[in-house]
């Protein structure tokens, strides 16, 4: 049941299932005290009352609640049945809940009561543990109180023996640790707020070190035993490209992440290496370079795209700036016909193709290159570790890999879901940009807002309009969508506008012409959804006006304006939203109109959402914490990473005595066999 449940398989298992809060009832409240900001509190009082209301799925049992100074109101919704049979009025209580605001009144849902015998102890009671449980276990009184008699009866019989400490002493002294055996009494059952801030920080500890152990392991084994193609020459592909076909002088950002890259090439090791650089930064342009010497060396490339529309913009303005080159660049992706692709396949395998950009179509089997040295993968927060893995195994040895990103990753998950990769940051953007201004305005400003559109087209400029479109409501969206465009054309009506619209229920080929419409300056503004979001290319626009844009999240939005701004003239990213917004709305508006930067904004989106949402964290599953708070632990992250990493450098395979406690810890976190199966 537990196991199944919980996936509790051991007493190991159960010890380190942690509270999730706890109620502190040292503390008994007044119900004249409670407003608005109470939390989980205790009251004492009794039951005057008991009535059932309702019928079928609104059913309840609603009982009066009284302690002298108020009266509260209790209500049931569950076991109604149960509770009728066995509480009593006019008997005191001692209750704990959190009130809440039904109908201008505080209540409490399902409270926990407990019949008070003789004089309330509040004294020495403590803080008490409440653990998640789930619906089925609760049928079988395994609720929150059940794991805690478990709990308590498991910790009276544990030793401190079988629970021994495993850091080495002297990450303990340092770090200030509680031991391992008091920590995990302490945080089922702790005495006081300062043993259980103090039991919790040495299980955070622990949790983060294990984990920064596992991947400065795995790096430490990826470096000493692959095998990395050599880029030793930097050949003409290279030279004729920088002296003949460079559009642009490189920015600094650019040629030291190149020079990282080389040297990562030259090591004889694999490169794995992360490249963030905020929207418009020029990322592009490195992959290309990167693929040149690539091919100098007589190695095949691949770059892989999250969307068709950026696979194919990528290798239109790839393959016209190589062609004159003789580099041969083809493009593969879902939509590639069967006759193309049978040809694109053969020419792979040949080497007749230097470069191939596509997809996740790249990623099949049937995908086989002649000698594949790189693979980059772009707009890498939209694929999975697992894709990222399945380009490891296209060539003998996995080729060189480069993932680049342009929503920045907060400090704590470059630690962690990409701690195995190296990072190189283009923290410059090319010259002459001028920052985006970003302003948000209410539906009531829409005609000043369309004639500032107006304004921006007559000085030769164009526009995005774009729209939600969520798979949950899709339908409405897309009508959303639509009534927007119709709105749209009716105020820039042709033959003096021209207007392009894009979704993702278009067909590819439509798509695909409008998008290429709009690229080509035919058409003055773009509606579409978030299709646009990634990569898209038109230095011409200069005003991202974003619709219902509290329905976004902050990367979004961020990726979204990253559209414009990337001209000479100076752009503008204009936020629409209803009147009424919910407090996360409005924060998040906020931020966007003070910033347009993308650390700022990546750490206030972890902020605002929490780490388990955050792109790139949810797919790759890597991270499932206990105890630990990505968020608010940054602190202890950061101990824990430099405790790990000293011990690694010193001792990667854990050989010395001081270290060998934690090395048979790890091995029976392994087999298991320490501790007796419960189920
Ligand atoms: P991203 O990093 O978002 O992928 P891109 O590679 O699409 O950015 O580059 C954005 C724009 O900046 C492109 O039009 C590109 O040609 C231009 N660009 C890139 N590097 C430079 C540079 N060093 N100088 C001037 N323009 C540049
Ligand atoms: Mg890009």
């Amino acid at each position: 049941m537990l196991r199944k449940q919980l996936n509790i398989h051991t007493c190991a298992d159960l010890l380190y299932y942690f509270p999730f809060r706890y109620i502190d009832r040292s503390q008994i409240h007044k119900i004249s005290d409670i407003n608005e900001y109470a939390q989980f509190i205790q009251l004492k009082g009794s039951i005057t009352g008991l009535k059932v209301l309702g019928e079928q799925r609104g059913k309840r049992l609603v009982a009066n609640f009284t302690d002298g100074s108020g009266n509260i109101e209790l209500v049931w919704f569950q076991s109604i049945d149960w509770v009728q049979r066995n509480i009593r009025a006019n008997v005191p209580y001692l209750l704990f809940g959190k009130p809440q605001i039904f109908n201008g009144k505080f209540n409490i849902t399902h409270p926990e009561i407990e019949l008070v015998i003789g004089e309330v102890q509040t004294d020495g009671k403590g803080l008490q543990p409440v653990y998640s449980t789930t619906e089925t276990l609760r049928k079988r009184y395994l609720d929150s109180k059940g794991i805690l008699k478990l709990t308590a009866a498991l910790v009276e019989l544990v030793k401190p023996v079988e629970v021994p400490e495993f850091l080495p002493e002297n990450i303990v002294r340092s770090n200030k640790l509680m031991g391992r055996f008091d920590a995990m009494l302490n945080v089922h059952f702790p005495k006081n707020e300062l043993l259980l801030a103090a039991a919790q920080h040495r299980l955070k500890f622990e949790e983060l070190f294990l984990m920064q152990l596992k991947l400065h392991k795995q790096k430490v084994i990826r470096l000493g035993s692959s095998k990395g193609y050599l880029f030793s020459e930097l050949g003409k592909h290279f030279h004729d490209f920088y002296k003949n076909h460079l559009p642009f002088k490189l920015t600094g950002a650019q040629e030291r992440v190149l020079k990282e890259i080389r040297r990562d090439t030259l090591s004889g090791k694999q490169m794995n290496r992360l490249l963030q650089g905020d929207v418009g930064s020029g990322k592009t342009m490195v992959a290309l370079i990167t693929m040149l010497i690539a091919l100098d060396n007589n190695f095949q490339a691949c770059l892989m795209a999250p969307t068709e529309i950026l696979a194919s913009q990528h290798a239109e303005s790839i393959a016209a700036l190589l062609r004159p080159m003789g580099i041969n660049v083809a493009l593969l992706t879902g939509s590639t016909k069967t006759a193309a692709r049978r040809n694109i396949l053969a020419n792979l395998v040949e080497g007749a193709i230097h470069i191939v950009i596509g997809t996740h179509a790249l990623l099949e089997d049937k995908v086989v290159f002649k000698n594949l040295g790189i693979a980059i993968i772009d707009e890498q927060h939209r694929f999975g570790v697992a894709q990222r893995a399945k380009l490891w195994a296209k060539n003998i040895h996995a080729p060189h890999v480069l993932v680049m990103t342009a929503t920045p990753i907060p400090r704590t998950l470059a630690m962690t879901t990409y701690g195995d990769l190296d990072v190189s940051v283009i923290d410059e953007l090319p010259p002459g940009r001028k920052p985006i201004k970003t302003v948000h305005r209410f539906e009531s400003s829409r005609t000043s807002v369309f004639n500032f559109l107006k304004q921006q087209i007559a000085e030769g400029r164009q526009i995005y309009v774009v729209y939600p479109l969520i798979e949950e409501s899709e339908e409405l969206d897309l009508k959303n969508l639509m009534h927007g465009f119709e709105a749209i054309s009716r105020y820039f009506p042709l033959p003096d506008y021209a207007v392009s619209i894009v979704h993702g229920k278009m067909p590819p080929a439509t798509k695909d012409f409008e998008m290429q419409r709009f690229v080509r300056g035919e058409t003055d503004i773009m509606v579409a959804t978030t299709v646009i979001e990634v990569g898209v290319n038109v230095p011409n626009a200069s005003v991202m006006v974003i619709e219902n844009s509290e329905r976004f999240g902050l990367a979004q939005l961020h990726q979204l304006r990253g559209r414009v701004g990337r001209g000479a003239d100076q752009s503008y990213c204009i936020l629409m939203s209803g009147e009424k917004l919910s407090h996360n709305s409005r924060n998040r508006i906020k931020v966007m109109c003070e910033t347009n930067d993308g650390f700022v904004i990546a750490e206030e989106d972890l902020r605002l959402r929490g780490p388990g949402e955050i792109d790139g964290t949810k797919q790759s599953g890597d991270i499932q914490l206990r105890i630990a708070d990505l968020v608010q632990d940054v602190a202890v992250l950061e101990a824990a990473r430099k405790a790990a990493s000293i011990i690694i450098d010193e001792d990667p395979m854990l050989e010395n005595n001081a270290n060998l406690a934690l090395r048979n810890y790890l091995q029976s976190l392994k087999s298991e066999t320490l501790w007796s199966k419960i189920s």
